[in-house]
């Protein structure tokens, strides 16, 4: 079977140049840090390609342009992929680290290829630089898998290694093996192999990378969709799954809510506008954050109330954390118009009980405690849990 490395390398070439535009038209509406690894992994297609090209055309062409240029463009494109998919593996980019790796392997071709031409070592170079890039992605890739990974990470593993078998089979052959005329369009079974890994590599590839795209894409949506966007903790969606969490893993008596809600807020919106409204809102979250102990779970429920949800945390220390929430909220300043102004909340509490058959319950508890607390006077926390007939509610004077 003849085997033409040449036309390999530009069907190579071919469809990674093809790829390219559809990825980046097909992507445009993306944002974030996902789109800006889809850009780059764009260009790394269009640089493939040219690269590929440019060694196909190896003897019609002058070696300045089939070597140097065609490695030089190559060694970017390595270099791009590992910050593309650093990116997407959430870890810092390292372009010092990765233009050095290239640079280093780029003036190594140079020099073997112009000064003291020698095949094999330029083999040998572009092998290490490869494995400089390569251990820049296995390493976070394999942190990311010993947390359980992904399947798009594995597929991604799996393109990675081999690339690698692919190199160093091509570097066994020229070190054990008996080529009589060593050269990139050999047609060795280790040049062969190499080649045939390459044009298959953009399509490869990018369905790995498209598909750990998609897992991120995923997660930042799911985040958003559970994110409230003034305060930037959880929204009521959000709260509404963590609270039925909760509630699964509680027993009666060991599981605690606080409905929180600002008192007279209308007043400061009408005073200080809107966006004055806003701001306060989101100093207060921040306050009320402070307080709260790891584990607890804060969220805005929507206008000027929040939700805190306390796991095994009995009636007491529920009512202890409230009152410590409202003394902490009535002491912050926001400055509005110039002017420093304070606000106080009253706070509604209410613990698991034995009867409670859903979270919807024990929250509209905590509700109906955070009303008692209005009409007690505001600025105080209540519950109905303690005793049960009767409001129970501290007074803050
Ligand atoms: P109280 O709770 O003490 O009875 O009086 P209040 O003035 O706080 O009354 P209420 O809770 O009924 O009103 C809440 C106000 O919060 C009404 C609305 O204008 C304002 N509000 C709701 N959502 C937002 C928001 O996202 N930003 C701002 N700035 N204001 C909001
Ligand atoms: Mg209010
Ligand atoms: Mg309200």
């Amino acid at each position: 079977m003849h085997i033409d490395l040449v036309t390999l390398s530009l069907v190579g070439a071919l469809q990674a140049l093809l790829l390219a535009p559809l990825l980046l038209a097909a992507t445009r509406a993306y944002t974030g840090v996902a789109r800006q690894s889809l850009r780059i992994w764009g260009t790394v297609l269009v640089l493939q390609a040219l690269g590929w090209a440019l060694m196909g055309a190896r003897n019609q062409i002058s070696d300045w342009l089939s070597i140097v240029l065609a490695n030089g463009v190559l060694m970017i494109s390595y270099a791009e992929t590992a910050r593309a998919l650093r990116l997407l593996l959430g870890v810092p980019p390292r372009r010092g680290l990765l233009a050095a790796i290239g640079i280093g392997g780029w003036l190594g071709i140079v020099w073997f290829a112009q000064v003291q031409p020698d095949y094999p070592m330029r083999v040998y170079i572009a092998t290490v630089s490869l494995g400089g890039f390569l251990l820049l992605l296995l390493w976070p890739l394999r942190h990311a898998l010993r947390r359980g990974g992904s399947t798009a990470q594995r597929v991604m593993l799996l393109v990675l290694v081999g690339a690698a078998a692919g190199w160093f089979f091509r570097v066994c052959e020229l070190v054990f093996g008996d080529v009589p005329t060593p050269g990139l369009l050999a047609a060795t079974p280790g040049n062969i192999a190499q080649m045939i890994y390459s044009a298959m590599e953009p399509v490869f590839a990018s369905v790995g990378f498209l598909l750990m795209y998609n897992e991120l894409a995923q997660t930042e949506l799911r985040r958003l969709a559970r994110t409230d966007a003034l305060t930037g903790m959880l929204n009521r969606f959000a709260l509404d799954e963590m609270a039925q969490e909760l509630f699964q893993r509680t027993t009666p008596h060991s599981g605690a809510v606080l409905m929180i809600d600002v008192d007279h807020f209308k007043a400061i919106n009408d005073r200080f506008g809107h966006a004055g409204g806003d701001r306060m809102l989101a100093t207060l979250a921040r306050g009320i954050g402070r307080c709260l102990r790891e584990g607890d779970v804060l969220g805005r429920v929507g206008g000027e109330e929040f939700l805190v949800l306390l796991p095994d945390t009995g009636i007491d220390d529920a009512l202890m954390l409230a009152e410590r929430l409202r003394t902490a909220v009535s002491t912050i300043q926001v400055m509005l118009d110039g002017e420093p102004q304070r606000v106080t909340v009253s706070i509604g509490a209410a613990v698991r009980q034995a009867e409670d058959k859903s979270p919807g319950t024990l929250v509209r508890r905590a509700d109906r405690a955070l009303y008692a607390a209005k009409s007690a006077g505001r600025n105080r926390v209540a519950t109905l849990d303690a005793m049960r007939t009767v409001a129970n509610v501290t007074d803050a004077g």
